[in-house]
């Protein structure tokens, strides 16, 4: 059990060392192009031939995503379920619905919160990734506000708790079903006790 725990953690580690290298393959390019410009031109040449470095690479690095993350044998669903993974081993421990921590985060400047620590360091880099395969590239920032909201049992809809004890949404569709299930429950506890 344990075992496959560690293989599956370090087939997931062999995919974000070249996840992170593409990153610094695109920094490196930037870095590089802009040095030499400067040398021989201006720094407005030297910015404007980096950026046009940069564009070429972008204009193919879907398809270099797409070859790592098929060498590796990872789907875009995967990817997604290891950044949400690495996301709960933060600080801001996504789960619960609290108002001062979300309103806490939600300050918070983007670049300051990716660099607190490695995991967000690391679900930022995934982010970068999973947006250039074209999935969903959210910041950290609005990963962690999205999972501080309280999400309904019923239809998984996220809402604003009024109550402490109030697990499903607005909607009296889910809070009608939210107490046949209570019922139910209540019924096959009966069995046992009555
Ligand atoms: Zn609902």
């Amino acid at each position: 059990m344990i075992r496959e725990r560690v293989a599956e953690y370090s087939r997931f580690f062999s995919l974000l060392i070249d996840i992170r290298k593409l990153r610094l393959d695109k920094h490196a390019l930037l870095y590089d192009t802009y040095q030499h410009t400067i040398k021989a031109f201006d720094e407005k040449t030297a910015i404007e031939t980096a950026q046009d470095e940069v564009s070429f690479f972008d204009a193919d690095v879907r398809s270099k995503a797409n070859g790592i993350l098929k060498q590796h044998g990872f789907s875009l669903e995967d990817l997604i379920n290891w950044r949400h993974t690495l996301l709960t081993n933060g600080s801001f421990n996504i789960l619960g619905d609290s108002k001062k921590r979300r309103a806490y985060v939600a300050r918070l400047d983007d670049n300051l919160l990716n660099d607190t620590e490695d995991v967000y360091k690391l679900v930022n880099i995934m982010s970068w990734f999973i947006d250039v395969l074209g999935g969903d590239g959210v910041t950290v920032k609005q990963l962690l506000l999205r999972e501080m909201t309280a999400h309904c049992v019923i239809c998984g809809k996220g809402y604003e708790p009024k109550r402490r004890t109030q697990v499903t949404c607005a909607n009296p569709a889910c809070k009608k079903a939210q107490q046949l299930k209570h019922k139910k429950e209540m019924r096959r506890i009966g069995k046992y006790v009555g």
